[in-house]
């Protein structure tokens, strides 16, 4: 196993962009683009996954 432990890593789905707005082709009465946005569910929104070696390293 390698020493150097990350505490947080970049979520390797959405590459540390949790939350990508959505254009959903309508606009709003005053001209803006309404925007979906979605949070990863990978990372749920964080953009860190949490490594799995530290949850089961208390030996
Ligand atoms: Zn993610």
């Amino acid at each position: 196993m390698p020493q150097h432990a990350p505490t947080a890593r970049i979520c390797r789905d959405c590459d540390g962009f949790a939350t990508v707005a959505i254009t959903t082709g309508t606009r709003h009465p005053d001209g803006t683009r309404a925007t979906l946005r979605v949070a990863c569910p990978t990372c749920r929104g964080t953009g860190y996954t949490t490594p799995v070696a530290v949850a089961r390293a208390g030996r």
